[in-house]
């Protein structure tokens, strides 16, 4: 499962509106590795894809982002975008793209938030669950 801070929750839904009807992108920050993770801090992207229903992360947004992480102690533990017309599920883009095993993925749609883990080639959900700050705010 995933510990979300509801803060985050409301970050993701923010920049999947403001890009919309263009997809939003970004890097997950947190601990956890195996079956759990914590999400500590979103590292928002610029999306480098052309076509509106795709996303590509800066690739210097994405080095940024794994310092900090490091920095903090932490480490890139997963992605997210949004789909501003379709549903919260990995697209076949998506599916082609993926490559990082045990990887998170946040996808935005207009029905909510929902998260899936990469590995063996395939996507499997995951479970959300939101939480205060104060959870992450000592790993
Ligand atoms: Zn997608």
């Amino acid at each position: 499962m995933l510990f979300l801070p509801a803060a985050l929750l409301a970050q993701i839904a923010g920049e999947a509106q403001a890009a919309s009807p263009r997809e939003c992108c970004g890097l997950i920050e947190g601990a956890g590795g195996g079956r759990d993770f914590h999400a500590t801090a979103l590292h928002p992207a610029l999306n480098l894809a052309a076509a509106p229903d795709r996303f590509e992360i800066d690739p210097a947004a994405h080095f940024a982002a794994v310092k900090a992480a490091r920095e903090n102690g932490h480490a890139i533990i997963g992605c997210y975008h949004s789909h501003p017309q379709g549903r919260a599920e990995p697209s076949r883009h998506d599916v082609a793209g993926a490559q990082e095993e045990n990887f998170l993925w946040l996808i935005a749609g207009p029905e909510g938030v929902k998260a899936f883990a990469y590995s063996a080639g395939g996507f499997e959900p995951v479970k959300l669950i939101l939480g205060a700050d104060l959870v992450t705010s000592s790993l």
